[in-house]
């Protein structure tokens, strides 16, 4: 809300913020809330909803009215305000950015042939290259665990390797370029997702004490990383992190609940040991729904929705759409590459979105590693989650502030609304257009 370091003065904010909050309460909680916070908002707005027990209640529409999304997948909520979105869009006519970052930068610790800090000299790679990172945040060395001091102050060990995939040599691309002429997803991004395969299968065998790899990449300054360079991060833990974790909790419970075993709620999509499944009963849900509103685009084996209940406004998801794959070593090669194309169309859109280079946090959710079995394993489904900060233009971003961090997190835009942007923003990069013209 107020995160948006928007021009609009905070007080404005403040005034329009009590209002959605205090109607969106008055709904959820029932009548007694409703009254009271009928009565606030009489006084902030010069108007009184004294009461909304009356049987002429406008009927609700979701681009016009406050309202709660439930995100199943980390059993959260997020509150939506569609009606701010009335304001005027600030900055829509920003010039494009370019780039004038040469293709290959000595300085670069992570260009071909070049030397790192720590004095080990990268490859003469071509394509991409996987090195352990110099400065890990985690040590493989097991350490005796610590008696805790107290049932208040508890603490495990946390053991683990880091390592860094460059993605392509070239120092000034990103794999949103990688989509158009002179590359491909097929020549260029595939050779990054047999990467991730490989390091699926070779840390755990390599360090039998892993649990889960975590894949990720962040993307531009604004997510924090400081090296243009195009890479990605792969932490190797001992233990399955919170976020996976939760998810992974998240589907089982969904998969044993009586109430999803009726077809008319799973939709007939189960996964391979004929168990609804979550994420397939999403993607055939989103595919099936007249005008697929939330859709960014589909192939054969994927589909990229902006979900229901995303939190950052060009939040996005892609999920694979067929079948139950658990991890990135299950996909076919056809699967390889309908995901090397979507990851493509997914970050070309993205970058045209503002015509800049979208910054984004992205990462990979799957299966632990064999050693993990915990009894959620079954019910994984790889996902790709893209978590961009920008709201409307290259410039603003939203942060997580305020009502967010007190309360709970809050979008303008709805899911559809930012789906229809995305989805409408063209296939071909906008630095190929502007290096053409
Ligand atoms: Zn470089
Ligand atoms: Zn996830």
């Amino acid at each position: 809300m107020n995160g948006v370091t928007a021009n609009g003065s905070s007080h404005t904010n403040g005034l329009a913020n009590g209002h959605a909050n205090g109607h969106a309460n008055g709904h959820a909680n029932g009548h007694a809330n409703g009254h009271t916070n009928g009565h606030a908002n009489g006084l902030v707005n010069g108007a009184s909803y004294a009461d909304d027990s009356d049987d002429e209640l406008p009927a609700f529409d979701a681009t016009e009215h406050p309202h709660r999304r439930y995100n199943p997948l980390t059993r959260s909520w997020v509150l939506c305000s569609p009606h701010r979105t009335k304001r005027p869009w600030q900055g829509q006519e920003e010039k494009p950015q370019g780039t004038s970052l040469p293709a290959y930068d000595e300085k670069c610790y992570l260009c071909p042939g070049n030397k790192r800090a720590t004095g080990a000299t990268n490859d003469d790679y071509t394509s991409t290259f996987f090195f352990e990172n110099d400065y890990a945040a985690l040590m493989p060395q097991a350490v005796a665990e610590e008696k805790n001091q107290h049932p208040l102050l508890q603490s495990q060990p946390a053991r683990g390797r880091c390592y860094v995939i460059c993605f392509n040599p070239q120092h000034n691309l990103t794999l949103a370029q990688l989509s158009t002429a002179p590359f491909s997803p097929d020549e260029h991004i595939v050779p990054i997702i047999q990467s991730w395969q490989k390091i699926y299968k070779q840390i755990p065998a390599e360090n039998p004490f892993v649990k889960y790899i975590q894949i990720f990449e962040n993307k531009g300054s604004a997510m924090g990383c400081s090296n243009p360079h195009p890479h990605g991060q792969v932490w190797s833990l001992d233990y399955i992190p919170e976020e996976p974790s939760k998810e992974l909790a998240s589907l089982r419970a969904w998969s044993q609940d009586p109430a999803n075993q009726d077809p008319k709620v799973n939709l007939g999509a189960c996964d391979d040991h004929g168990k609804p499944s979550m994420l397939l009963t999403l993607a055939k849900l989103e595919l099936t729904t007249p005008g697929q509103p939330r859709v960014i685009m589909a192939n054969d084996h994927f589909v990229a929705i902006v979900p229901y209940w995303a939190v950052w406004p060009f939040e996005v998801l892609v999920v694979p759409a067929q079948r139950q794959i658990r991890n990135v070593l299950q996909m076919t090669e056809m699967e390889v590459v309908s995901l090397a194309r979507i990851i493509a169309q997914v970050t070309c859109k993205l970058d045209n979105v503002f015509k800049c280079s979208f910054p984004y946090s992205m990462g990979v959710h799957q299966q632990p590693t064999q050693l993990a079995t915990s009894e959620d394993d079954e019910f994984a489904q790889f996902h790709i989650h893209f978590y961009p900060p920008l709201l409307r233009s290259a410039s603003v971003r939203k942060f997580l502030v305020g009502f967010e961090m007190m309360a709970e997190p809050q979008r303008d835009l709805t899911a559809e609304q930012a789906a229809k942007r995305i989805r409408d923003c063209d296939d071909v990069h906008y630095l190929a257009t502007l290096e053409q013209s």
